[in-house]
């Protein structure tokens, strides 16, 4: 069977229409980066969530923890361009220092990290520990450096629950996100988990009633839920994962369609690679995982830009708490 073209892939995906000029343009700045990979002895990583013609290019593609797996291993190459969010290029810089670090386009920053300032974060630990002594600090990767480095261990959606559980304490900070945060409480009744009061704006947008009403229409649905979405949300799902999962889930599965909710990336991304299987419309969309272009990723390995700096007195506290992490779920 001969291999689809690029056109023939992107056509699968339902967040863009894309014209057979658009996928020519696709392929001549396809031609460019990889010549400018070369000159920079550089890996290009991507988020599931970015741009389908940008994910076709890229040397790896997965969700945070494979990506901070993937950037901490990263040994020959000089650059890691992060086709990601600043906080992904942040730990990427903070478990793999010697290397140079390259965000695309500074506007891909993350509400839901912002809505977590580091000083509040310290703030509100320090409050809390006069009431729980043994309090640790449990923070999303969906954070800050300046938040890691403050933070007892870093979990991710695909480990939280199973990291949480490696901790002697009891009592738990979990920043920022409210509604993974009581996903993994419902999952560890034994701890007292402390919501951080923030969530994914995203992810919040999506409504029992819109799930609902999907699910009256097409009964015969798989579906699958990212743990940022609400409680009453993640209840109507057949599985509640993050989205490496959900990546394993529809490729082994016997079931042929599938609801994804989560940001639109992923669903484009399994219509790429999964061509047998359907993925129904119902994700919403992240401006800030959209806003990095193929242009961007040419220019950021043309100009070396922008690059990611984390200062030593973050980065080795930062680098603990997640070291912390790979060890517990080795
Ligand atoms: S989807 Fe939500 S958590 Fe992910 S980058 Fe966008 S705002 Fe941040």
């Amino acid at each position: 069977m001969s291999m689809p073209t690029l056109f023939e892939e992107l056509q699968r995906v339902r967040t863009y229409e894309y014209t057979e000029e658009d996928v020519r343009e696709f392929e001549i700045l396809h031609d460019e980066i990889r010549a400018l990979k070369k000159k920079r002895n550089a890996v290009i990583v991507a988020h599931n969530y970015y741009r389908p013609e940008i994910l076709k290019i890229a040397d790896f593609v997965g969700d945070s923890l494979e990506l901070a797996l993937m950037a901490s291993e990263v040994k020959t190459a000089d650059v890691i361009l992060f086709a990601g969010v600043h906080f992904m290029a942040e730990t990427a810089k903070i478990v793999n220092p010697s290397r140079t670090v390259l965000l695309p386009n500074l506007g891909a920053g993350c509400q839901l990290a912002d809505s977590a300032p580091a000083e509040d974060v310290a703030a509100l630990a320090a409050k809390l520990r006069k009431e729980y002594p043994d309090l640790a600090v449990v923070s999303y990767v969906n954070t800050t450096a300046a938040v890691k480095a403050l933070s007892d261990i870093i979990v991710t959606s695909a480990n939280a629950a199973k990291v949480v559980l490696t901790l002697p304490n009891k009592n738990i900070l979990f920043v920022p996100d409210r509604n993974l945060a009581n996903h993994v409480a419902a999952q560890v009744p034994e701890k007292n988990i402390i919501p951080w009061d923030g969530f994914c704006y995203v992810h919040q947008q999506i409504t029992p009633e819109e799930i609902s009403r999907i699910r009256r229409n097409d009964p015969e649905l798989e579906i699958l839920v990212h743990p940022e979405c609400r409680p009453d949300v993640a209840a109507l799902a057949d599985a509640v994962l993050s989205t490496s999962g959900m990546v394993r889930w529809a490729k082994e599965r016997p079931a042929s369609r599938f609801l994804v909710v989560t940001e639109c990336g992923l669903s484009d991304r399994l219509a790429m690679e999964v061509p047998d299987k359907q993925f129904v419309k119902g994700c919403k969309l992240c401006t800030f995982m959209k806003v990095t272009t193929l242009e961007d990723v040419r220019d950021a390995l043309r100009d070396m830009k922008y690059e990611i700096e984390v200062p030593e007195e973050i980065r080795v506290p930062a680098e603990r708490a997640l070291r912390r992490m790979f060890e517990a779920t080795k």
